[in-house]
C-alpha cells in the first residue's frame, strides 16, 4: 500500500518535546527559586504523563489538570505555599518559546511532501503548538495542523478523527505516524487507518494496541509511505489469552 495522505504527530516525533520540557521546567524552577534536580524533573514528568493519560481517556479537562500538575509537584517537594497556577503559566510561556527539532525531521517532511499530503495531528495546546511550529521550518511542508484544543477532542478519540475527516475525507491510503501507542496508534485503530509507530528506543509494546508498521528511525518512514516496508505480522492468537 502506497500512502498519499499522512497524519503526523508533533511531540517526540517531529519536535523533541523531552528537551523542550526539560529546558522549560529548568527555567520555571529557577524562576521560583527551586533547585532543579533530576528527582524534580522525573516527578514532573510522571505527574504530567499520568494527567495526559486521563485526558486522553476523556476523564479530565486541560483547564483543570495543567495547573494541577504543578500544584501536585510543588506539594510533593515541600513548596505547597507557592502558586501552582503561576508556575504553570510560567512553564507554559517558556514552552511556547522552545522548539527543538528531532534530528532528521525537516528532511523527512521535505521528502514525504514530494509524494504525499501531510497534516500534523497533535494533542498539544493551541498556542504552544502554533508558537513553536509557525516560526519554524516545518510548516512549509504541511497542508495544515489539527490541534485537539481547537477540535474539542483529543487523539485517540474517534471524535477527533471524525472532525479531521470533515476536512480530509477518509480514504484507504491514509497513514498515521507517531511515537505514542495510546494516542497515535490507538487513534489509527479508532479511525480505521493504518498506523506507523515511531519507536526510537525500541520500547517493548506491552499493550494490545497493534501498529501496522514499526520503525526505529525517521529515515525509515519514507519506505513505509511508499509501500516498501513489511506490514507487521499480527498472527491470530499471538496475544490472545495473555
Ligand atoms: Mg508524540
Amino acid at each position: 500500500m502506497r500512502y498519499t495522505k499522512l497524519f503526523i504527530d508533533v511531540d517526540d516525533t517531529l519536535l523533541d518535546f523531552k528537551m523542550a520540557e526539560k529546558e522549560s521546567l529548568r527555567r520555571t524552577a529557577e524562576h521560583f527559586g527551586i533547585p532543579f534536580t533530576s528527582e524534580f524533573h522525573q516527578a514532573y514528568h510522571e505527574i504530567n504523563i499520568s494527567y495526559w493519560k486521563l485526558h486522553e481517556q476523556g476523564l479530565i479537562g486541560k483547564e483543570e489538570f495543567l495547573p494541577q500538575r504543578f500544584i501536585d509537584l510543588l506539594d510533593r517537594f515541600g513548596y505547597g505555599h507557592l502558586d501552582g497556577h503561576a508556575a504553570n503559566t510560567f512553564y507554559h510561556n517558556a514552552l511556547c518559546e522552545s522548539a527543538f527539532m528531532m534530528p532528521g525531521a525537516e528532511e523527512l517532511l521535505k521528502e514525504l511532501s514530494q509524494y504525499a499530503e501531510i497534516w500534523l495531528v497533535t494533542n498539544g495546546d493551541s498556542d504552544v503548538q502554533t508558537g513553536r511550529l509557525y516560526g519554524g521550518p516545518l510548516m512549509k511542508y504541511v497542508k495544515g495542523m489539527f490541534i485537539s484544543d481547537e477540535l474539542g477532542a483529543p487523539k485517540p478519540s474517534k471524535e477527533f478523527f471524525d472532525i479531521v475527516f470533515g476536512t480530509v475525507p477518509h480514504t484507504d491510503d491514509m497513514l498515521i505516524i507517531g511515537d505514542s501507542l495510546t494516542s497515535d496508534i490507538r487513534g489509527g485503530e479508532n479511525a480505521a487507518m493504518d498506523s506507523c509507530w515511531f519507536n526510537p528506543e525500541g520500547a517493548e509494546n506491552t499493550t494490545l494496541i497493534r501498529p501496522t508498521y514499526t520503525v526505529r528511525t525517521l529515515e525509515e518512514i519514507p519506505a513505509v509511505v511508499r509501500g516498501e516496508w513489511l506490514r507487521q505480522a499480527h498472527e491470530e492468537g499471538s496475544y490472545a489469552g495473555m
